[in-house]
């Protein structure tokens, strides 16, 4: 997607052309994020301009809906709830158990969190522990897919890290290095290895061109629907 930098935030925006419309419309908002469209006829960097000049009206409206987002309940970390996993429902299943620390195992439907009983109501903990579990695994999962992807796109990543970022899913700089976001264990396999190969893909093309979003649908056709769950999920990156 191209993107303007406003007051040091980066802003990712989409141009949409059509022939029903015939101005040139700028549309913020929580769930499409900015897009810009306009009729055919009209050059594209007319667009890009466009964006650029209305960059801080941009920002604030995406300020207001963040803030708006950061209002909805959060995941609550007791017994009954439930979390994603893979992009599966579990339920949180605390068993009290005399241990040291706690632990975490996955078992079909469930995610069974065996703690100290003085700590199974504490929320603060759980969530802890379940944050450190995701994260461990993270750190073994995403490196191992990323190590699958790129041997059948045919390329080779620089350094894998994995982070807990609350803006974005994954990046890749300059020089090579992938960096991914460990909640993408919340999604679904497909949508998780659709953001590996988009990384990959900027080893090729380190833009967001005709030609990079051509590597992309080689390897992942159906990338529009995973990057549509991508954009109503971006509140998993605040759980
Ligand atoms: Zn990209």
């Amino acid at each position: 997607m191209p993107r303007i930098r406003v007051q040091g935030t980066d802003i990712e925006y989409r141009v949409l052309k059509t022939r029903r419309n015939r101005h040139i419309r700028l549309t913020v908002s929580g769930k499409n994020g900015v897009r810009i469209s306009g009729p055919r006829g009209v050059p594209e960097r007319d667009l890009h301009a466009m964006v650029r000049e209305k960059g801080t009206w941009i920002l604030e409206r995406l300020r207001h809906f963040n803030e708006m987002e950061q209002r909805q309940p959060r995941w609550r970390y007791a017994g009954g709830e439930r979390v994603l996993v893979l992009g599966e429902w579990k339920s949180l299943r605390i068993i009290p158990r005399e241990l040291n620390t706690g632990s975490i195992m996955l078992q079909d439907s469930d995610l069974l969190i065996s703690l100290p009983p003085s700590l199974c109501q504490n929320e603060t903990v759980i969530a802890d522990l379940f944050h450190r579990w995701l994260r461990n695994w993270a750190h073994i999962e995403l490196p191992r897919r990323v190590v699958l992807q790129a041997a059948r796109m045919e390329v080779t990543p620089g350094r894998i890290s994995v982070r807990a970022q609350r803006s974005k899913w994954g990046s890749c700089s300059a020089a090579g290095n992938i960096s991914l976001n460990m909640r993408l264990l919340h999604a679904p396999p497909a949508v998780l290895d659709y953001v590996i190969i988009h990384e990959l893909a900027h080893l090729r093309e380190l833009n967001h061109s005709a030609r990079f979003w051509k590597i992309v649908e080689q390897y992942c056709p159906d990338h529009h629907v995973h990057e549509k769950w991508l954009r109503d999920h971006t509140w998993l990156l605040e759980t």
